[in-house]
């Protein structure tokens, strides 16, 4: 490999037993043959638009035939210079060799490949020296000697394609019960190496307790020249900005560590639905959040719906089958996050053993073949001894959410306490739901009612000891479900479609223009139109998005923010104790057709440290920082909710 010349020069040896009546190899249109030998003899062949055809007569079937191919093939894609706003997770990279890294993705014939055979395969790179290459299976030999560094790697499960990645890496490694451990990482990140390897550790044990024996010899952590989370067989491909967040050892790390099991071991049949990121989101971002505990579980189930609701229309919505991969955030809205409540709402109504036994049953039948919704139904029924048919239909076939809502609530004492009736109503055509009804009351006590939805209204009596003072339908979202506008808080993804964007400057604060730059170009807010607070009419903002920067000084332009956000006339703030040295909070306007948000700082240098990072926490309403470092972030409590109702206190008449 030459990554000065973008430059792959190849020698593939094929071993191919029996040998096909046609002899047709994929390769890159762009690689030229330099020689062509079938079990040491050269023989004709034909190579055009990536087909090579080699044109010998079959000889006696031997057991193998030995083909020697060699080869050359450029490959001088150029990466975006700009990555902010790419929704595309490849950055339309599939394939470049460069000085600042090399990445050749399995789709990609960088080698002479059988169609549809999968091979084993041994793969030796000789590169500058330091350059070392990361493939799939198990890392034979590294070593560098005169001026090269030869790197060497046996895949033993069968496959088509491989990725392949290559740079200037330390290479750290560990070993877990024979698997190798190994992390890839530039000089700049080599540091991290110790605290990866006891992550992949701490993962695998607990994963391999769950889901069954890991699938891999290896499982290698690479870091990439582009911003990319790629989870491949036995490695993940994180970018070089996004590696050193020390959050991702909990979140990106276990997710493609989880991928070994689901999307890598067990493949997908995107044709048929790729169901493996809803259950690795569920499997690893979620039940992370539930180990940490039932809040945390709660708000993420929460934050799923929120991004549904904010994300899905009734015009973009289409049923989980139709998921192939993340092009645009509504589609992930749908793949991961429908995907991974649709997992959620499967172990409850199999139940927590049949839902583990399940997934290991998935994962062992599963392993080095495609599954695709209709085997996971077959399997999940068999487990359970019951017919799951309904809750596929309903949720993976059908597009939409179930809209609920409470209705004509009413509470009245009875015997030995009180009785509250209602109806829960299903708008659209209804789902089967199993919904929990919850009773508080005033002293905080709470009793669980479970109810079963079948139509568009179920009435429902509960009867209860305690005087209660609240009904909730679905108090832990435990259901996939679309949120009612009230119930959705007005959060940073708010601002990424706004509506004639507006950004005033507050009178004294002309310095934040220029430190905000960095937050417009995050928002797509760049051409936004800019005034000083002086010169706007609140005639003005009626129906504008609008970003404060500082705190008005005409009170006619402050916002109206939630009572525990405390902003002195100075500007100054503190939410709940915390206050730091820069704010951004995002509101509905009172009209509700429009939002605000409020850039505060301390200083200068606050903002324009905070600015580039506001946009990357999309779910949130208010975020807090000290020395450009994220110290709150929190999303308001909806201001109302149809699943909710306050009951009476004085008794009715
Ligand atoms: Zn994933």
């Amino acid at each position: 490999m030459h990554p000065e010349a973008h430059r792959l020069i190849g020698s593939a040896e094929l071993t191919i037993a029996p040998l096909p009546q046609s002899l047709r190899l994929r390769l890159v249109p762009q690689a030229v043959i330099e020689s062509l030998r079938l079990n040491g003899s050269a023989v004709p062949y034909d190579f055009a638009g990536g087909v090579l055809t080699v044109k010998a007569a079959a000889p006696a079937r031997r057991a193998a035939q030995q083909l020697t191919i060699r080869y050359r093939a450029d490959f001088t894609a150029i990466p975006p210079q700009e990555t902010v706003g790419i929704e595309d997770p490849s950055f339309g990279i599939s394939a470049t060799i460069r000085e600042e890294g090399t990445y050749l993705s399995a789709g990609v014939p960088w080698f002479p490949q059988l169609p549809g055979a999968r091979g084993r395969h041994r793969i030796e790179v000789s590169a500058p020296a330091g350059v070392t290459a990361v493939t799939a299976g198990r890392l034979l030999h590294s070593a560098t000697r005169a001026g090269r560094t030869v790197t060497s790697w046996q895949s033993d499960l069968p496959m088509e394609g491989l990725a392949l990645s290559a740079g200037a890496f330390t290479v750290d490694r560990d070993d877990f019960d024979g698997i190798q451990l190994l992390t890839f990482l530039s000089a700049n990140n080599a540091a991290l190496a110790p605290g990866y390897l006891a992550a992949m550790r701490r993962h695998l044990a607990f994963y391999r307790e769950l889901l069954g024996p890991y699938p891999y010899p290896k499982f290698a952590v690479v870091e990439n020249f582009l911003p990319t989370g790629y989870g491949l067989p036995s490695w993940t491909l994180l970018g070089s900005s996004v590696i050193r967040l020390p959050f991702l050892l909990d979140t990106s790390l276990p997710h493609e560590i989880v991928h070994s099991w689901w999307g890598n071991a067990v493949e997908v049949d995107y044709a048929r639905g790729n169901w493996s990121e809803g259950l690795t989101t569920y499997l690893a971002d979620y039940l992370l959040k539930e180990r940490a505990g039932a809040a945390e579980a709660r708000d993420y189930r929460r934050k799923i719906l929120r991004d549904y609701a904010a994300l899905v229309t009734d015009r973009n919505d289409f049923p989980l089958r139709s998921f192939q991969g993340r092009m645009a955030k509504y589609q992930q809205a749908v793949g991961y996050g429908k995907g991974a409540m649709t997992f959620h709402m499967l172990r409850r109504e199999v139940g927590e053993r049949t839902f583990w036994r399940g997934l290991r049953r998935m994962g062992a039948e599963g392993n080095g073949k495609s599954l695709g919704w209709g085997e996971i139904e077959r399997i999940f029924s068999s487990e359970t001894g019951r017919d799951l048919r309904w809750f596929f239909a309903q949720w993976v076939e059908r597009a939409g959410a179930p809209r609920l809502a409470l209705d004509g609530v009413r509470i009245k004492p009875s015997a030995g306490g009180w009785t509250v009736s209602g109806t829960i109503r299903q708008h659209g055509e209804p789902y089967r739901l199993d919904i929990t009804l919850r009773l508080t009351a005033a002293n905080g006590a709470v009793v669980d009612h479970a109810i079963r939805l079948n139509g568009p209204r179920t009435p429902f009596s509960l009867a209860t000891g305690d005087r209660p003072t609240a009904l909730e339908a679905d108090p832990e979202n435990e259901l996939f479900r679309r949120l009612a506008p009230e119930e959705i808080p007005a959060t940073v993804n708010d601002l990424l479609e706004p509506q004639r964007p507006l950004v005033v400057v507050a009178e004294g604060r002309e310095p934040l223009r220029e430190a905000a730059r960095d937050l417009l170009r995050g928002l797509h807010w760049e051409d936004a139109e800019l005034r000083g607070e002086q010169s706007v009419s609140p005639a003005q903002l009626a129906g504008r998005d609008l970003l404060l920067l500082g705190w008005p000084v005409r009170r006619e332009l402050q916002p109206t923010l939630p009572a525990s956000l405390e902003i002195a006339p100075d500007g100054t703030f503190a939410w709940q104790g915390s206050s730091g040295d820069a704010l951004f909070a995002v509101v509905t306007a009172p009209d509700a057709a429009a939002t605000t948000a409020l850039l505060l700082a301390e200083t200068t240098a606050a903002a324009a440290a905070v600015a580039p990072k506001i946009s990357h926490y999309g779910r949130y309403s208010l975020l807090l920082f000290a020395s450009g470092r994220n110290l709150v972030k929190t999303t308001w409590e909806p201001a109302a909710s149809p699943m909710k109702v306050l009951l009476p206190t004085e008794t009715p008449p």
